[in-house]
């Protein structure tokens, strides 16, 4: 075994700590991979608090936004050498059969993701633990390449955050002579702006308040919008071909609904505490769609990634040694950071 250190937390109630591990030995496609960031994703903090349900596995490793540098490759690794800057996001593993699989969207996986904290192997038995860590082993087929032009550290949170936005960009054709919202300028948000600039498309932030504003605008938002105020509404009225919406806050859908042009979509990546009601008018008036989209696959990891050192995008980050990550929560929590925090692992040493 390979004799791992991180932070973790023992139950749901605990700060996170440090703590000795075991990552297995690296098997035949198995790249060792020496961790030297990883982002604070909001669900780290979900899980680590066993807020999703009650399912949490513990001891807890969090961290699925893992920046790095190969280290050590097994016997039948083809696509990664030793010091190659590599990156692990969301999962480790799927079944690599189903049709999902079989078509790249893995994230889809029908038998359920191996998620690369607080899930478990494809034995069903052998926890996973995350990035707050100083290395990992994961098969190279789950490995991203990072490009070489973009800092490490602030590479670290496209692995999450980054796809996140990508995936439903992409999908539904964000690009030249579209008009796309993005609603919330957090970790997520922030993404967004950057991504639909880079693609060519025309960006519009709608922000609770004007706050924000201007950092919306050196992102790449071509308009800025404050939700608070209720003319908003009516001044937008039937104006986007896509709206991402990343708040996890209780909002009426409603009104966004009614901010989209004729088969316009509205696309749901953040996750409400409540359910939030629909209603139909909104949809039927004007062929609407409200969706959903998770992630993406690796094979779209590995495009937006590509996408992102040709455009030069990385994440606006705060980096932070691991011994203030329990202090770094409760500024997520309350939206305290442009726009993630990302925790240097050498401060593990
Ligand atoms: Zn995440
Ligand atoms: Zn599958």
């Amino acid at each position: 075994m390979i004799q791992a250190k991180g932070y973790a937390t023992s139950n749901a109630k605990s700060p996170l700590g440090p703590y000795s591990f075991e990552r297995r030995e690296p098997r035949d496609h198995d790249v060792v991979i020496d961790i030297h960031y990883c982002g604070i994703c909001h669900s780290d903090i979900h899980q680590a608090r066993d807020e999703w349900g009650g399912n949490s596995i513990f001891p807890m490793v969090p961290g699925h936004e893992i920046a790095g540098v190969v280290s050590r490759v097994g016997g039948g690794v083809t696509r990664y050498a030793v010091g190659d800057k590599v990156g692990v996001g969301c999962f480790v593993d799927s079944c690599r059969r189903c049709t999902s699989c079989q078509a790249g969207l893995d994230q889809y996986c029908l038998e359920g993701l191996t998620v690369t904290y607080n899930g478990l192997e494809r034995d069903g038995k052998t926890p996973t633990y995350g990035g707050y860590s100083d290395r990992i082993v994961v098969d190279e087929n789950y490995v991203l390449r990072l490009p070489a032009n973009l800092a490490l550290d602030a590479s670290a949170p496209l692995l999450c955050a980054g796809i996140t936005l990508y995936s439903p960009l992409r999908h539904w054709h964000a690009g030249p002579g579209k008009k796309v919202a993005i609603i919330g300028l957090g970790g997520l948000g922030h993404m967004g702006v950057k991504l639909a600039h880079a693609m060519g498309a025309d960006v519009t932030v709608l922000s609770h308040s004007l706050k924000k504003e201007e950092d919306a605008r050196r992102l790449g938002a071509d308009h800025f919008y404050a939700t608070s105020d209720p003319t908003t509404f009516t001044k937008l009225e039937k104006s986007f071909d896509l709206i991402v919406n990343t708040v996890s806050a209780l909002i009426d859908w409603n009104l966004y609904l009614n901010l989209l042009k004729l088969d316009g979509t509205m696309v749901v990546v953040g996750v409400p505490e409540k359910e939030v009601p629909v209603a139909a008018m909104p949809l039927i008036f004007g062929r609407r769609s409200l969706a959903g989209s998770l992630i993406g696959g690796i094979r779209e990891t590995q495009e937006m990634l590509d996408f992102c050192g040709q455009h030069g995008v990385t994440c606006d980050i705060e980096l932070i040694p691991i011994q203030k990550v329990n202090e770094a929560y409760e500024r997520v929590i309350k939206s305290d950071v442009r726009y993630r925090f990302v925790i240097d692992m050498k401060s593990l040493k």
